[in-house]
């Protein structure tokens, strides 16, 4: 062994010992989300607080230093010079904050969470207002520390989406947008008003957890791989590729939420658990961003698991199963699962309307990073947005400003992931029907796994081995485009409701 590859071991059994605290991290978030009792709650947090307290302490060493310094002008292949570019980036990104205010911050978030959850409570902004202004402050000046070329708000995006900016969104949310509001207007107009009374009849949690399960081992999950637990709000998290949990939350009174809640983790697990074994100790053994691993989840909920295909195979199944859907035919129940309806509240919203509840917060994210506006206006501009591209005002903060979590944890940057996804997954789609024009006809018989294996070939193999942008042009050949799924969304609903 040279020196180049004896020096690549050994940076690689360095970074499995980060690799080992985020899964063991993991575990104890996971056990805190799903069964934890309530008087435990504080000491997992000081727990999960000292581990990630060691974790920083690997990213920014000497030794860490020392590696990338070794490495940086080194011929290395594609999966090394990944995993270096990857180091140098979690180590620049901690080392570049005073270590004071990064602790202070680290604190302020904590009791952010719980200030958000009393003001949701209450429906107060007032109550979570004087956090989030600190929030935004530290985010602000920590952009000053990372630096930033063209738009401060770029500095927070490439954390969930390198090499996504504030330039390329807006030119793809525009369009997106006007498309989907134009859509809006026209189904206000139709006649044609889809009946989903029958979704809230009695649904026992057994017979749709049972369900559930059935369609993932179809999808491809590997429960040898992987668990199917509840938690108040669905989530995914590998501990390593060979243990992915997913959680669902079941509602007695509503059909959809558990079972497509379950498709969307669904199709993350199937991700992470397809990542190759070769990418350990590489930091890379996971999803390369965030949007992308949204393009995978939405790819099975809405592009597969709302299309009359895969329901003309599942529904016969869903029958037998659920004797509320007597009289209820396929076309009703697949226009059923279709409804639209611009609501207030983003993790209800429908496939067509989702994407403005995202573009709101991405205009609004934009605005407060860049000082153009300031926490005391959101409100007042939240309302306005939902006015100008739903058509509905939220009465009180809990359905308007006070909604999502993400900004109580300092998480900004992280909403466009979300639409980001839908483009993505539509590009995706495009490809994978000019690889196998019959993959609906596929589908329509119960057949999944040629798509998940057309999935695993294309993306989910490679983990964090390539950016975002990189794997959009290895795949498909172009770059982020809105076209593919403004022209998907537009096909779907003008069949649905008669346009
Ligand atoms: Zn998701």
């Amino acid at each position: 062994m040279d020196n180049l590859a004896k020096k690549l071991e050994e940076f690689k059994e360095y970074n499995r010992k980060i690799e080992y605290l985020n899964s063991a991290s993991s575990v104890l978030y996971w056990d805190m989300r799903v069964g934890i009792p309530s008087k435990g709650v504080a000491y997992r947090g000081e727990v999960l607080a000292f581990l990630s307290g060691e974790t920083y302490k690997l990213q920014t060493s000497s030794t860490m230093e020392e590696y990338i310094k070794y490495f940086e002008g080194k011929n290395l292949d594609t999966i090394n010079t990944s995993m270096v570019q990857r180091a140098k980036k979690n180590y620049n990104l901690t080392k570049k904050i005073p270590e004071k205010r990064y602790i202070e911050y680290v604190e302020l978030t904590s009791n952010s969470e719980i200030a958000w959850q009393e003001a949701k409570e209450k429906s107060d902004f007032s109550i979570f207002k004087p956090y989030l202004e600190k929030i935004v402050d530290f985010n602000r000046e920590f952009i000053n520390y990372w630096g930033y070329e063209v738009n401060k708000y770029d500095t927070l995006l490439d954390f969930y989406e390198p090499g996504i900016t504030v330039e390329k969104l807006d030119k793809v949310f525009t369009e997106l947008r006007s498309a989907i509001v134009v859509l809006l207007e026209k189904i206000k107009k139709s006649s044609v008003s889809p009946r989903t009374d029958y979704f809230n009849e009695n649904f026992s949690k057994v017979s749709q957890e049972s369900f559930s399960k059935y369609i993932l081992e179809k999808m491809g999950f590997d429960f040898e791989k992987g668990r199917l637990d509840e938690s108040v709000h669905p989530f995914t998290i590998e501990f390593s590729n060979k243990d992915v949990r997913i959680t669902t939350n079941y509602h007695e009174d509503d059909f959809r939420s558990a079972l497509f809640g379950t498709i969307h983790e669904g199709g993350h697990a199937i991700y992470e658990q397809a990542i190759d074994d070769n990418l350990k100790g590489t930091l890379l053994g996971s999803g390369a961003s965030m949007g992308i691993h949204e393009s995978q989840s939405r790819f099975y909920e809405n592009i597969i698991g709302r299309s009359k295909e895969f329901w003309t195979y599942f529904y016969i199944e869903a029958q037998k199963r659920f004797p509320q859907f007597k009289g209820v035919t396929l076309e009703e129940f697949y226009k059923g699962i279709n409804h639209v309806e611009p609501s207030l509240v983003r993790i209800e919203a429908d496939e067509l309307t989702y994407s403005l509840h995202i573009i709101i917060r991405y205009e609004i994210e934009k605005a407060l990073i860049n000082g153009e506006i300031e926490v005391t206006d959101l409100p007042r501009i939240w309302g306005e947005k939902y006015k100008e591209y739903l058509g509905v005002e939220p009465k009180n903060d809990s359905e308007g400003v006070l909604q999502d979590t993400h900004w109580a944890g300092g998480s900004f940057g992280y909403f466009p992931s979300y639409a980001l996804g839908n483009l993505y997954g539509a590009q995706f789609l495009n490809k994978m029907l000019k690889d196998i024009p019959d993959s609906f006809e596929r589908i329509a018989n119960g057949d999944l796994k040629f798509l998940q294996a057309w999935l695993k070939d294309n993306i989910h193999n490679y983990g964090a081995v390539y950016k975002p942008s990189e794997i959009i042009k290895k795949v498909t050949g172009e770059e982020l485009t809105a076209k593919y799924f403004i022209e998907y969304l537009n096909k779907k609903y003008s069949e649905i409701y008669n346009i």
